[in-house]
């Protein structure tokens, strides 16, 4: 969030309502202390959205989708950082500091890169030569505007001279739009077809440019790896598409922006592409977000059928039971665009009856073995092994594990888990579980800030991820006195804690009825560790450990 002041911040989410903020674009319910709705970033029917008053924040439990009034207006919205912020700002009658626009770099980039866009939007109109290839490749009007597609000249200073005259050039050089080489500053484009990515609140991140009239240079080139764009992260179309994938729950994963542009324009908008990567896990993630069945369409060649393995063993480690992994090869030598063009109905027989992951897995593994005999066999379950041993302990991995064992022949085994993992699993599941007293104090601290400051309740806290928290709110009610709770949830990225602390609801009518739940939780929690105490020095003085006058009056005293 460059390099706003964070007081600055807080100020205007202070004077902000995040539920009538929300209350705008979503229809909320009063739900206890809580407000509740259909949420906007999934599709569903029975509301799952909650936003709390009292914490400022909002949360999906479908979705998990979470934040504070200016993360609603960046996702919902698809407003930067900074317009989200100013956004609050004006409407709060708070004034902005001159310094922050200047100083947000993202904010910056975003601002060159749509500058670019505009200008190559606006080159490709009197350009007929580009616009007789785009019509050759069937790219019509609505997918140059929903694509905002684009044209770079044949110039080596088209773009360098608007970014001069502006005075802009150091953002348009971060953006990787303008490079400098020998103290001079060049365009990176040149006679290409222009393609925006934009990441999935519509910002432009990086381009990508294709020749269309020319027989050298690389066919794509796309923007160098910026603060903004990281290839690996990022897919095309997601934006233009997200709308699509969640109405119908799926989403098709393709390898080039042409592609993407081709399925639209034959109305099959749930589809995505890749940037001149594989397929990793952050692709999977940030998709799962959107829809659990995901279709991979690769070529049927070695290549496609390689590109293909790969894709899947980078989501095999993130798998979830429920997710629903396919794969389709198309004919050699033809790819998602003109194959759609020419033949749809054979296309979307294909998605339809697209492989799932356990046959292609199986199908690879057995590619080139005799399985017939004990060598095959043999080898058939060493590599299945392998890819057993990447997954998460979820029922789809067993019921795969079966599966080989049934070809194999024979069991797999499992490795002895090594000692580091175990230690994980171990202080995670501690981690994971919270005595509801704990949960309560610490929720009504969060609803009522003022009660931290006699706060004398650190002794009874016993899970770290909830002692972590109070000394949090803590230290924040010390330092801010714009104490928000939606600071301290948003610290937090594991949904399993913010779904806690967000279906926790105090229900308090006033801080004074808060003080007393507070208190009487106090009292209960110290009765319980006064009760370990107890059964302590019991179990001491029985194996003869000689206890101090203090510890003996203590047993002398104690009632249970
Ligand atoms: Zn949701």
């Amino acid at each position: 969030m460059a390099n706003i002041d964070r007081a600055f911040i807080d100020q205007v989410l202070a004077s902000t309502d995040i539920v009538e903020l929300i209350k705008e674009k979503v229809a909320l319910s009063k739900n206890g202390t809580n407000y509740k709705g259909l949420c906007p970033f999934h599709n569903e029917k029975t509301p799952s959205f909650n936003v709390s008053s009292n914490k400022q924040f909002y949360h999906c439990f479908g979705c998990g989708a979470s934040g504070d009034a200016i993360k609603f207006l960046t996702e919902h919205d698809h407003l930067t950082f900074i317009e989200a912020l100013s956004k609050l700002a004006q409407a709060a009658n708070i004034e902005m500091p001159d310094s922050t626009k200047k100083n947000d770099t993202t904010y910056n980039l975003f601002i060159s890169n749509k500058k670019a866009a505009d200008f190559y939007n606006r080159t490709l109109k009197s350009n007929n030569n580009a616009n007789a290839y785009l019509t050759k490749r069937d790219i019509n009007q609505t997918m140059i505007e929903t694509f905002q597609i684009g044209l770079a000249n044949d110039s080596w200073d088209d773009l360098t001279k608007i970014f001069t005259k502006d005075k802009i050039i150091e953002n348009a050089l971060e953006a990787g739009l303008l490079i400098k080489s020998n103290n001079k500053i060049y365009d990176r484009f040149r006679n290409r077809i222009m393609f925006p990515i934009r990441n999935s609140t519509g910002n432009i991140i990086g381009f990508g440019g294709r020749i269309f009239n020319q027989q050298d240079g690389a066919k794509y080139l796309n923007s160098p790896e910026t603060k903004l764009f990281h290839k690996s992260y990022e897919l095309y179309g997601l934006y233009e598409s997200k709308k699509s994938i969640s109405q119908e729950d799926k989403v098709l994963i393709v390898e080039g922006y042409t592609d993407v542009i081709g399925l639209h324009n034959s109305g099959i908008k749930n589809c995505v592409a890749t940037l001149g990567t594989a397929f990793t896990k952050f692709h999977f993630k940030k998709i799962l977000r959107y829809t659990n069945n995901i279709t991979f369409c690769f070529d049927g060649d070695v290549a496609g059928k390689s590109a293909a393995w790969k894709a899947i063993n980078n989501c095999l480690p993130e798998l979830k039971d429920g997710v629903q992994l396919s794969l389709i090869f198309l004919p050699e030598g033809s790819d998602p665009d003109t194959f759609v063009k020419e033949e749809k109905d054979e296309f979307l027989n294909l998605i339809n009856n697209a492989m799932p992951l356990s046959q292609f897995i199986i199908q690879s593994l057995k590619s080139n073995l005799d399985i017939n005999s004990v060598e095959g066999r043999t080898a058939f379950l060493i590599n299945a092994k392998k890819i057993i041993d990447e997954m998460p302990d979820i029922t789809y991995t067993t019921i795969l594990k079966k599966e080989f064992e049934n070809i194999g022949g024979n069991t797999i085994r499992k490795d002895i888990a090594p000692k580091v993992e175990a230690v994980n699993k171990e202080s995670s599941t501690q981690k994971d579980h919270f005595d509801i007293k704990e949960l309560t104090l610490i929720n009504i601290l969060l609803e009522y800030p003022s009660l931290l400051e006699d706060s004398t309740y650190a002794k009874y806290i016993t899970n770290s991820v909830l002692i972590d928290i109070y000394e949090s709110a803590l230290k924040e009610k010390k330092m801010n006195k714009n104490f928000s709770a939606a600071h301290i949830i948003n610290r937090y990225t594991d949904d399993h804690i913010i779904h806690k602390i967000m279906t926790m609801q105090s229900n308090e009518k006033s801080e004074d009825s808060a003080r007393l739940t507070i208190n009487e939780i106090a009292s209960q929690l110290e009765k319980n560790s006064n009760e370990d105490i107890y059964f302590d020095l019991l179990n001491r003085y029985s194996n003869g450990d000689k206890l101090s006058d203090d510890e003996r009056q203590f047993i002398k005293n104690f009632k249970k």
